[in-house]
């Protein structure tokens, strides 16, 4: 049997723009300039998975299970050149200035190509977000700076976030499991600063990056009330990375224990005011689990264009497998659920753009006025002066607060939706996939082996898909996001009191 041929499969990733998002192409017709951004982000990353990934996520993975500790150098490097780590940062502060939206594009295509690698972007693209919801202007200029000028160089400022503890995930990650949750970490106040003890686990790019926004209590007794995100460099006295896990999959982007011993910093490193739990953390994971949205259709996606192909070049019984018609109807499965997949991350991506993170990035007209002015002039003191001033900080803390209780929960509920939808359908396609290649699918150079175990990560993090479904009970079925009116008519006997 003749095998897999990289040539062929790559010819099948050509589609147009309005072809992959109908919805943003008709909708492009009344924001021509998202339209050219996205179709250009589509195009440039289009580019780099051809000129890159396809040809190396093979090699970078074998070269991972050889030595965890290997670093994806070429990766950072040939991602560096398209400026990748800086699409979303704003022009004032050095980056692309594109939206969070043209991101999580670039993410799916860049997915369908190696999870891994797209991974080793997104998560740094998380602690962007992370920082910014903070409202802290002048450290969201700091690290922006620092990392655009490493890109620059071809050796960017990496970025991790960290959150989960040795024994505690999922309740890390919603407000009401923290109250109860099994903390080992803690920032104490100290003369000048903080006292930094414990250990964060799981951190993805946390052996790579140089800077580690850590998410931590000043008092674990009381974490709703006293949980901060603290900037923190991998020099710092105190701080060490751990293990790097042998992980299952998503290779290229690696996971680390992060470990704080009397580690030191001060008062400045503390991002926010108001403690993160609430308002802050939900409107970063309403952005950010859409964002994992587009890494399930990217799952879906690759593992169809690979069956595809597979099922266009062997034969079976003398036709090929496409002539047949059980394989036809797995493949129209295949191609239903990419295009399912990509409906519910999108609908995630225009409900933050309207009620979540990205809605406040608009408002302050950040991306809007400085693509009008030109570099020198963003770069200008006085430009810098305005975007970190304590003004800009609080119109950012006002827009977060200003937003509708039923707003923040509509683009959470998008993004849990998204996230658990389409991280399944990533699943079943690698599934159906297998089903079309049969043994061949099981071979390192099929793709279709790695895809799964790429795959299955998704529905791990950014909260688990149950924590999601959760999630989603809370803001999407039990309180505004679905628009039912809960509340019995007058004299109706009732046999449950509606929960709040
Ligand atoms: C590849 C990878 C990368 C990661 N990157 C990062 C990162 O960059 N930063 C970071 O901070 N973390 C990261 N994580 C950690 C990730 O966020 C956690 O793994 C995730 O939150 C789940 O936590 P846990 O693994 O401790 O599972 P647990 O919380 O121990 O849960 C175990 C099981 O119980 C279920 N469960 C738990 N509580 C409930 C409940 N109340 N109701 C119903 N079911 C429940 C869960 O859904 C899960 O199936 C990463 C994880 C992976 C796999």
């Amino acid at each position: 049997m003749k095998h897999f041929d990289p040539e062929a499969f790559t010819a099948q990733s050509e589609q147009s723009f309005s072809q992959m998002y109908p919805a943003l192409a008709a909708l492009g017709k009344h924001r021509p300039q998202a339209l050219k951004d996205y179709e250009r982000i589509l195009r440039e990353a289009r580019r780099f998975r051809r000129e890159y990934i396809e040809p190396h996520a093979l090699e970078v993975e074998r070269a991972v299970m050889r030595d965890p500790t290997y670093v994806a150098e070429g990766a950072i490097r040939a991602a560096s050149e398209y400026g990748f780590f800086s699409t979303m940062i704003p022009r004032a502060f050095g980056g692309g200035g594109l939206s969070f939206g043209a991101m999580i594009i670039a993410l799916e295509e860049l997915g369908a190509g190696c999870l891994g690698i797209s991974n080793l972007l997104g998560v740094h693209g998380l602690a962007l977000a992370t920082v910014s919801a903070t409202g802290d202007l002048a450290a969201m200029e700091k690290v922006s700076r620092l990392l655009t000028s490493g890109e620059r160089a071809g050796r960017p400022h990496l970025l991790s976030t960290a959150i989960t503890e040795p024994s505690a995930g999922t309740d890390v990650e919603d407000a009401d499991f923290l109250r109860v949750a099994r903390l080992v970490s803690e920032a104490t106040p100290v003369r000048g600063g903080y006292r930094l003890n414990g250990r964060k686990v799981f951190i993805s790019n946390g052996s790579i990056a140089h800077t580690h926004v850590v998410i931590l209590p000043t008092d674990k007794k009381k974490p709703v009330e006293t949980t901060f995100a603290f900037l923190v460099e991998t020099t710092t006295p105190g701080f060490r990375v751990g293990r790097v896990e042998r992980k299952m999959g998503q290779k290229a982007c690696p996971a680390a224990e992060l470990i704080f011993e009397d580690c030191f910093v001060p008062e400045s490193a503390r991002l926010n005011s108001k403690p993160l739990p609430g308002r802050a953390i939900e409107l970063v994971l309403g952005a950010t689990r859409g964002g994992v949205g587009a890494w399930g259709t990217a799952a879906a996606r690759g593992a169809f264009e690979r069956a595809l192909v597979h099922a266009k070049t062997q034969r079976l019984d003398g036709r090929f497998l496409i002539d047949h018609q059980w394989v036809q109807i797995k493949l129209a499965d295949m191609q239903r659920n990419v295009m399912l997949a990509r409906a519910s991350y999108v609908d995630a991506m225009l409900s933050n753009e309207l009620f979540g993170l990205s809605r406040l990035a608009a408002r302050n007209g950040m991306n809007e006025i400085q693509r009008l002015l030109p570099q020198r002039v963003l770069d200008s003191a006085a430009v810098k002066k305005v975007m970190t001033s304590r003004r800009a900080r609080e119109g950012f803390q006002a827009a977060i607060d200003e937003l509708a209780d039923w707003e923040v929960d509509t683009a959470s509920a998008h993004g849990s939706a998204a996230k658990v939808s389409c991280t399944d359908l990533g699943m079943v396609n690698c599934h159906l996939a297998l089903e079309v290649f049969g043994a061949a699918g099981l071979r390192h150079d099929s793709g279709i082996e790695k895809i799964y175990r790429d795959a299955k990560l998704l529905q791990i993090y950014e909260g688990t898909n149950q924590l999601n479904r959760i999630e989603l009970y809370k803001r999407g079925v039990n309180r505004g996001a679905t628009g039912l009116d809960l509340t019995p008519r007058p004299g109706t006997p009732v046999e449950h009191e509606v929960q709040p």
